[in-house]
């Protein structure tokens, strides 16, 4: 197999040849057609995230098919199309497994942080945190819902179902799903991006904004919730400031710069602020069987495995429209 591998957080991805990993004992080995680039990858990458497991390959947005069965896989077939999350493992015996919230495991491991991720060109992982993907989209079109869909639909369930009018912060690759869901759920989105980025507020639109504007303005109206997907902590008391009472902002990033001071008067109200960390496999079954129904496309750019490095610097640089994908 080929992958793209993280040695030391600041470095840049090296192009490796390793032999074919086999699927141990309840796992699947999978032949990936397509990686998605998220922008905790570039966490990872970059040492915000201080947790890796080194050498790592990165990715946790993966799509492929099953090439071979480890001892004792029930529920899947080679040749079947799945995705992989970036939820790789939880205990299944803390607290929180216990409860419902394996998202919040006390020894969780993560797809591209602990676990050899998906930029490459095959991978292993734990069947029981894998999922078939149904539906007419490609692979490439797939992967973003592996992470920017399944987080995005987390943070819109936070943000409460009788939330008609719906702010989001930061309109890449999450806010375009979010946005097809919630229209499609006939909720309003209101757009906001960074001050005179008029392609991501056109492209807010043409994903069925009813608003789109500069984060530094307020919305036209007064917003049930919204959801940051931006890492900039100054959009927190904006947030704030544009919800009703009651209302809920929503922070669906995995790190954050941080958030300034504010008055305890933006949050009064019973305003609730919350963040949403990781998923829980009920949430990839529920989103990967909701998306084909609406049906989400996603916009994507592709890249070839090799140029891991120069995707993830469009990332950074605010350079996508939409998503990127990686295929080997
Ligand atoms: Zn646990
Ligand atoms: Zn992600």
């Amino acid at each position: 197999m080929k992958a793209m591998i993280l040695e030391q957080p600041g470095t840049a991805l090296k192009l490796v040849q390793r032999p074919d990993p086999p699927p141990g004992p309840g796992q699947i080995q999978v032949a990936i057609t397509a990686c998605g680039v998220c922008r905790t990858d570039l966490h990872v990458v970059d040492g915000d995230l201080t947790e890796p497991r080194l050498p790592i390959i990165p990715g946790h947005e993966i799509v492929g098919r099953v090439s071979a069965l480890g001892a004792g896989v029930e529920g899947f077939k080679t040749g079947d199309r799945v995705g992989i999350p970036w939820l790789g493992h939880s205990c299944g015996c803390c607290s929180y497994c216990q409860s419902g919230a394996e998202n919040l495991c006390d020894e969780p491991g993560f797809t591209g942080y602990q676990i050899d991720g998906g930029y490459a060109d095959m991978t292993v992982a734990d069947a029981r945190f894998c999922f078939p993907l149904h539906g007419e989209a490609g692979d490439a079109e797939c992967a973003p819902l592996l992470c920017a869909g399944l987080i995005g639909y987390r943070s819109l369930v936070m943000a409460g179902a009788e939330s008609m009018r719906l702010g989001v912060y930061g309109f890449g690759a999450a806010a375009h799903i979010v946005a097809q869901v919630a229209c499609y759920q006939r909720r309003e989105i209101y757009a906001f991006t960074s001050p005179g980025d008029a392609a991501a507020q056109a492209f807010a639109l043409d994903m069925g904004a009813v608003w789109a504007g500069d984060s530094d303005k307020s919305p036209p109206r007064e917003l049930d919730a919204a959801i940051i997907f931006a890492p900039v902590g100054s959009l927190v008391p904006a947030a704030l400031r544009a919800v009703r009472k009651g209302g809920v902002v929503v922070c669906g990033g995995i790190h954050m710069s941080n958030i300034p001071s504010f008055p305890y008067g933006i949050l009064w109200g019973e305003r609730v602020l919350r963040s949403v960390a990781n998923l829980t496999r009920q949430d990839a079954i529920d989103f990967l069987e909701l998306a084909p129904k609406i049906p989400v496309r996603t916009h994507i750019e592709e890249y070839p495995l090799e140029q891991a490095n120069e995707a993830l610097y469009a990332l950074r640089s605010g350079n996508l429209t939409g998503a990127a994908v990686l295929r080997p």
